[in-house]
């Protein structure tokens, strides 16, 4: 058996380099929408990305997540050499595969089954993971409970109100335990005091469960509630400032 070696270099995984791009180019036709961005995000992280309309937000989300491919540049994943992955060297397959297992997704708009209520649109992950129907509806109600929608759980979308609404799309994105939650706009339709409970209630259970969260918002309020804010400007990421010193707690 050989001995394992205590190091001071090993990071905490609170200071982890959890997702790191570099060179990052994505073209559609004759639009470079990133134009080289290099951009490291530590684990438990929550950070605003905002910038103009078309200035590449949804395309880096979009490329750090796999769920396009680059250009050309990086995207690794992991926290220790072991573990880290580059997502852009991996088969679609294997991209959509991570996805299911790593990531949570949060949209705009239109995200819910309108015909299933609120508690059988959380539970549909875990069903699709393989999950027995009355254990995924357990672990459903209590993530409802948890983004304050316990009354609502019987519900359709069309009974809910936005805010309402995006906090199911929200439990529905992390009922499976994601490392990273992605959210495109998810306060983008919602008025000012509806947006604000979102944010609260998602950056709370972030901290809670230590999901590194990356938020694309045009509203400084809601990005307000970030650790730190990046600002996408032409394809590439031109600035970064820290909101709080305060991380996840250890
Ligand atoms: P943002 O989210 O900041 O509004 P996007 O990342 O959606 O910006 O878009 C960046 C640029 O890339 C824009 O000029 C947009 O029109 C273009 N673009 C994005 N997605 C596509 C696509 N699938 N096909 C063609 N052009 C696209
Ligand atoms: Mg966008």
């Amino acid at each position: 058996m050989s001995t394992a070696i205590a190091t001071t270099t090993v990071p905490t995984p609170h200071t982890a380099v959890l997702l790191s791009a570099r060179g990052l180019r994505v073209t559609f036709g004759h639009t470079e929408a990133l134009r080289g961005v290099d951009l490291d995000i530590n684990t438990g992280e929550v950070i605003a990305v905002m910038g103009p309309s078309g200035s590449g937000k949804s395309t880096l989300l979009h490329a750090l997540a796999g769920v396009i491919v680059p250009d050309a540049g990086t995207v690794s994943y992991g926290s220790t050499p072991a573990e880290t992955v580059e997502i852009c060297a991996l088969d679609e397959t294997a991209r959509a595969r991570l996805r299911l297992t790593d990531f949570g997704f949060v949209f705009q708009f239109g995200q819910l089954l309108p015909d299933l209520s609120a508690i059988d649109n959380v539970s549909i992950p875990l069903l699709l993971g393989g999950m027995r129907r009355k254990d995924a509806l357990r672990q459903a109600r209590t993530w409802l409970g948890r983004l304050g929608l316990a009354e609502q759980a019987n519900q359709r979308p069309t009974e809910l109100s936005g805010g309402q609404a995006q906090r199911v799309a929200i439990a529905r994105a992390l009922v499976t335990g994601p490392r990273v939650l992605f959210a495109d706009e998810p306060t983008g339709s919602l008025d000012s005091l509806a947006a604000e409970n979102v944010m609260v209630l998602l950056t709370d259970v972030a901290r809670e469960t230590g999901t590194t969260v990356l938020i694309i918002t045009h509203d400084a309020r809601t990005a307000s509630y970030a650790d730190r804010e990046i600002i996408v400007r032409d394809g590439r990421v031109t600035a970064g400032f820290a909101l709080s010193a305060s991380v996840a707690g250890s």
